[in-house]
């Protein structure tokens, strides 16, 4: 076994609680998606037995490997890295929620290839806030139009927003993208949507966007230790 995940989690989880309380949010109000990317089956099983339920992997290959071997496990499942058209079936068939959509092409995709019996597929819409035109995520402008469109898929649930901001080691600093991003989701909502989910925080930020609203912190170093 592994004992410094137990540990570690423990540890997040009081930061987490933590961060809830200053910042006057409802206690359990702030989810925990352990990011298992590169990590052995082994771990999710020690994760699990501290009884974290949720997963986030970038890989496809890997995921679908890690699916199979702990599918008589009920885990969630959460994809949040970027989608190559091919990839979409397998996404669509293997996950419970999907963070990184940000083409409405791809989300078609996904919606016609869901299994009717898997029910909806949860879905954060990527923003990419830094304009960096390298980067994935659609921009802000874009954000109104794809969730539209979204919106009309019939085996989608748009949920929310989640964005992977340039670090920055000042907490304030740290702050503004989480409330753009904050601030991008009440609008959608007060133009009629009712989206409950801001995907933002990462270890070394996870305050900062709790601060702004955060519904999901996603943490995979300071889990499971550092990546080879
Ligand atoms: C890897 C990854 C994380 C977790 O990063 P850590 O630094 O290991 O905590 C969070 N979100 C996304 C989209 C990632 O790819």
């Amino acid at each position: 076994m592994r004992p410094h995940i137990a540990h570690n989690l423990e540890r997040l989880q009081r930061r987490i609680r933590a961060a809830e309380k200053r910042h006057r949010r409802p206690p359990g109000s702030v989810r925990l998606l352990a990011v298992s990317k590169t990590r052995p089956p082994a771990d999710l099983l020690t994760a699990l037995a501290c009884d974290q339920h949720r997963f986030g992997e970038n890989y496809l290959q890997e995921a679908l490997e890690k699916i199979a071997a702990l599918r008589e496990h009920r885990l969630q499942w959460h994809f949040i890295g970027p989608i190559q058209s091919n990839k979409t079936r397998a996404i669509a068939a293997h996950f419970d929620w999907v963070h990184s959509v940000d083409r409405l092409k791809i989300a078609r995709r996904l919606s016609d290839q869901r299994p009717p019996e898997a029910g909806a597929l949860q879905i954060c819409l990527q923003v990419n806030l830094s304009g960096e035109t390298s980067k994935s995520g659609t921009t802000l402008a874009e954000l109104p139009r794809l969730a539209e469109g979204i919106a009309a898929l019939p085996n989608l649930r748009l949920r929310g927003l989640m964005t992977i901001p340039a670090p920055s080691s000042d907490p304030e600093q740290q702050r503004i993208p989480f409330r753009r991003l904050r601030q991008a989701l009440e609008g959608l909502n007060r133009s009629g949507f009712a989206l409950d989910t801001l995907s933002m925080g990462m270890s070394a930020d996870l305050e900062a966007a709790i601060a702004e609203g955060a519904t999901m912190v996603r943490v995979g170093t300071d889990i499971f230790g550092p990546r080879n």
